[in-house]
């Protein structure tokens, strides 16, 4: 599903270069749920946003079901994205214009009509993640937590074949948060991806395999 070949990212200050991510090499089997852990500041929501095709490697390349994410145009990449790719950011990241339904419909837009989800599944994941009767509501009139569960739903919408989520569940309850990983799990077993951050020890034994970052480097992988 995914392959890393010695990919690296640095980021430039005005005064400092800060190595994110070492050059890093590894693959991730479809059908895989992988946990990512890691002291804040490791590199996790990099590596994520290099897996996801959002940030561009200084060196190395990264494939996603085959394909080279950066051998495509801006334009191709965000349309394979859209077909293959579930992002949950770490800041839940609505677009503060848009009611909740029509944030979930936002990756549907990048989609010919017809291909990605309608308002129907839209509304279905909204009762899933536990927020049916927000669909009219604009962001600012949610919790941080509610936001965080749109931010879920809208990274199913196009029925991914890979999910990436930062930290999805860090600013929920318990309750919830089991809510949304055993979401995950659901669609893990139907198939999907998943590669998900988190700073809940409680929630690795979940995933199929481990693996913890540090300063930019896999450190354990079980
Ligand atoms: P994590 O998600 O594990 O907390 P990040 O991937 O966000 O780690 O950050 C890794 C390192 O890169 C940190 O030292 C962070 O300060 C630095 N960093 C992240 N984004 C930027 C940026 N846009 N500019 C400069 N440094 C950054
Ligand atoms: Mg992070």
């Amino acid at each position: 599903m995914i392959q890393l070949c010695e990919v690296a990212k640095t980021y430039q200050t005005r005064s400092q270069r800060v190595v994110a991510v070492a050059p890093l090499s590894g693959h991730i089997a479809r059908g895989e749920f992988v946990m990512i852990t890691g002291r804040s500041g490791a590199g996790k929501s990099t590596l994520l946003s290099l897996m996801g095709g959002l940030t561009r490697p200084d060196e190395g390349r990264v494939n996603v079901m085959g394909q080279d994410l950066w051998a495509l145009s801006d334009a191709e990449r965000a349309r394979f994205r859209a077909r293959h790719i579930g992002f949950v950011f770490q800041f839940a990241s609505l677009i503060p214009t848009l009611t909740v339904l029509e944030n979930l419909l936002v990756p549907a837009s990048f989609l010919p009509p017809g291909e990605g989800g309608n308002r129907k599944r839209a509304l279905e994941l909204l009762e899933r993640v536990g927020l049916p009767d927000c669909a009219d509501r604009l962001p600012w009139q949610l919790s941080g937590g509610q936001q965080k569960r749109v931010a879920v739903a809208r990274a199913l919408l196009n029925r991914p074949e890979l999910l990436l989520a930062d930290e999805p569940t860090a600013d929920l309850d318990e309750e919830t948060e089991r809510a949304i990983v055993d979401l995950f799990l659901e669609e893990n077993r139907a198939g999907t991806t998943v590669v998900m951050v988190t700073h809940s020890r409680e929630l690795v034994p979940v995933a199929s395999r481990h693996l913890i970052l540090n300063a930019g480097q896999v450190h354990l992988a079980s």
